[in-house]
């Protein structure tokens, strides 16, 4: 009967033993990767504002993203508020005209081919107003519009006037964007990869992946997904890819710190009032 108990005594220990081990050695390698080189990785998800699926999904997401809000729909004040009280960046994602696509996919208050300055700048400073705490604008479609001189130049006119900057979703390999950013001392900033342009978490794993591998070559990477139809598929494939990527030295990070850091770029030099 006591060998059997000393067995058991024994037996429990080494049980002990194992997990204390295991845990132990978990949080040392934790501990050698949170030394290690980090890169970042910056997170945009397009068309919040009108409630589509997805949209609580990605705002409890446990790193920050930023979250890019349509101007002029239901939900498009709510959206902001909630995003920046969750931790989150907020950009205004602007419609833009496409060189093809229906009207109804661009929403109200569309930046189109045919206005004047005046009327640009009308729609701009009125975007402006409706999503608070923004830090920056992007395009939704544009494809069009972002490869027009005169209207890129208003448009970043006014980004410029009230301290944001300007992340060109490329949606248009002709983009002229980026040229005149540069040009009126604004940081250019580029989309590197879609997440979600096939509807399944499985693809928006994999180009997760990609966006992390891009991210170790060159420091850092900005990638979009989208809520929507598919919304809660892109946000389960975030959700099930984060852990595994800060494992790897992945650290998502919000597009403001993003870009002020590597463009060596801060809003307040610019402000005209
Ligand atoms: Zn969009």
């Amino acid at each position: 009967m006591a060998m059997y108990k000393l067995l058991r005594m024994m037996l429990i220990l080494g049980i002990l033993l194992i997990v204390l081990g295991d845990a132990g050695v978990q949080v040392a390698a934790a501990d050698d990767l949170n030394t290690g080189e980090q890169y970042k990785l910056a997170v945009i998800i397009d068309d919040f504002g009108n409630g589509q699926k997805g949209t609580d999904d990605m705002m409890q997401l446990p790193v920050r993203i930023t979250v890019a809000v349509m101007p002029f729909l239901p939900t498009s004040r709510a959206d902001a508020e909630k995003a920046h009280a969750a931790g989150h960046d907020v950009i205004i994602h602007m419609p833009m005209e496409p060189k093809q696509g229906r009207a109804s996919w661009l929403g109200p208050g569309v930046i189109k081919s045919t206005m004047k300055d005046a009327e640009i700048r009308e729609v701009m400073e009125k975007a402006i107003q409706d999503v608070p705490y923004a830090v920056g604008v992007n395009n939704h479609m544009g494809s069009k519009v972002t490869g027009d001189e005169r209207i890129m130049s208003v448009v970043l006119d006014v980004c410029r006037e009230h301290g944001l900057f300007f992340i060109d979703s490329k949606t248009n390999y002709h983009s002229v964007t980026g040229k005149i950013a540069v040009q009126k001392g604004l940081p250019e900033v580029n989309n590197h990869i879609f997440l979600d342009d096939v509807h399944t978490v499985s693809h928006v794993k994999k180009q997760l992946r990609l966006a992390a591998d891009y991210a170790k070559k060159n420091k850092y990477c900005i990638t979009i997904g989208h809520v929507g139809v598919f919304g809660e598929r892109t946000a389960a494939g975030l959700k099930e890819s984060i852990e595994e990527l800060q494992r790897e030295g992945i650290r998502f990070t919000s597009i403001s710190e993003l870009v002020m850091e590597q463009n060596n770029w801060s809003p307040d030099g610019l402000l005209v009032h």
